[in-house]
């Protein structure tokens, strides 16, 4: 690329990673103006192909070479995106008979697709088995089930247990391992889950440990890398074959607020390194892997909207777009935040030109539906913007549509691209 880009000024550190051109954005090489025409409508999801790219390579620069790396897809199960991604990563965590009918006609390995959640139903439970991935699980309900299923088709039930970890992710978005949990079995339910399992003639692989979510602090995945890799050593004494398998989970974390920093990952791929040399030793038919969502898409994507109104209520002023909470109900705050915070927002280009781009104001971004909930960003100091200009919500690669009440007050269903 060797146009004459320049990059807006740092707001945001997620705003750094684009391209502008005369104050508009760009995505891959493409204008967002014309990429608004391209898609034939507003509000869309843009995510870059390039920065997907980019994003996996940073990691793939720390990461020791024998962990594996697992997008879980749930992140964004946008067919292309689980497609690249699947050109880029060496397997993909799926958590729904849905989502591994999509992971499967991504082109994923299936040796290399693992599957968890905590309400498998019987006939997915019958379909992993069919396709041949690996299931982890999360109750002892599921091994007959995995057993007749294996029986019946004459294929091996791959299995991997889920342990809920007897400590949690410190600093985490989303708590999910330490006290009562739904994910996964207790640590002192594992020896029966495995005697079952050898009993029954499932294949063992190994077990899976996710801690948490979101987390912008290094010191604590290490820690909770460490500690599962410490519960996982002394589990496979318990195991009747090898380790083979051993997903330490993931939780990193990416920058959505004034202030955060983003997550440092040098100490991570040293942390991973010392501890796949132990494997080495300790579990040596293990292969390590990570899980990663919203750390590999989240930056890559973008939701623009277009300005519909503009109104000025007692002094302060709205600008109404055609995109909000139904497409974007993270961004809007009303996806696991506590206490409201702005996702980065920047007007994307108008339809004036750039002229005047540098008089600003305090604004607020709403949507069109009737709720106060539709908010995407909250008196904000943005460049005066009118109607018909584009709006762009960063840091919206992850849990955008699919964690988004879409059929909410019956606006037009979102479109997304890769670019
Ligand atoms: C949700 C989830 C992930 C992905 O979480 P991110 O925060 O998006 O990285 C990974 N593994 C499991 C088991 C999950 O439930």
């Amino acid at each position: 690329m060797n146009l004459p880009t320049t990059r807006t000024p740092p707001v945001h550190a997620a705003m750094s990673q684009w391209q502008w051109q005369h104050g508009e954005l760009r995505v891959g090489n493409t204008p967002v103006s014309r990429l608004a025409a391209r898609v034939g409508q507003t509000p869309f999801y843009a995510y870059s192909r390039e920065l997907l790219q980019a994003r996996v390579a940073q990691l793939r620069a720390v990461l020791p070479a024998a962990v594996k790396l697992h997008y879980a897809m749930k992140a964004n199960p946008m067919p292309a995106v689980v497609q690249h991604m699947a050109t880029l990563v060496e397997g993909i965590d799926v958590a729904s008979a849905g989502e591994l009918k999509v992971a499967l006609d991504a082109g994923a390995n299936p040796a290399e697709i693992s599957f968890a959640g905590p309400g498998k139903r019987d006939p997915e439970l019958v379909q992993a088995v069919a396709a041949g991935v690996l299931v982890n699980v999360e109750s002892l309900r599921e091994l007959p089930v995995l057993a007749a299923a294996s029986q019946a088709l004459g294929l091996p039930a791959r299995v991997a247990v889920r342990v809920n970890p007897d400590f949690e992710l410190k600093g985490s978005g989303m708590k999910m391992g330490g006290g009562p949990k739904q994910f996964g079995v207790d640590v002192d339910v594992v020896p029966e889950l495995l005697n079952f399992a050898a009993r029954e003639g499932l294949a063992f692989e190994g077990f899976h440990l996710y801690a948490g979510s979101q987390n912008l602090r290094a010191e604590s995945i290490c820690e909770a890398q460490q500690k599962s890799y410490e519960l996982a050593l002394r589990l496979a004494q318990l195991a009747h074959t090898p380790v083979k398998f051993l997903n330490l989970g993931g939780g990193f974390g990416i920058p959505y607020f004034p202030g955060e920093q983003r997550l440092d990952l040098a100490p991570i791929g040293a942390n991973l390194a010392a501890l796949s040399e132990r494997a080495q030793a300790e579990l040596p038919q293990a292969h390590i892997v990570i899980e990663l969502g919203r750390y590999l898409v989240g930056e890559a994507g973008v939701y623009i909207a277009r300005v519909v109104d503009r109104k000025v209520s007692r002094g302060q002023v709205y600008l109404v777009t055609d995109g909000g909470l139904h497409h974007a109900l993270a961004a809007s705050g009303n996806f696991g935040q506590v206490v409201r915070k702005n996702y980065p927002v920047a007007v994307a280009w108008r339809a004036a030109g750039a002229a005047g781009a540098e008089e600003r104001e305090a604004a607020s971004v709403v949507g069109p539906l009737c709720t106060p909930l539709d908010l995407l960003g909250d008196r904000m100091e943005l460049p005066v913007a009118q109607v018909g200009d584009l709006v762009a919500v960063f840091q919206s690669g992850a849990y955008g549509p699919s964690a988004s009440p879409q059929g909410f007050l019956g606006h037009p269903a979102c479109v997304e691209v890769l670019v």
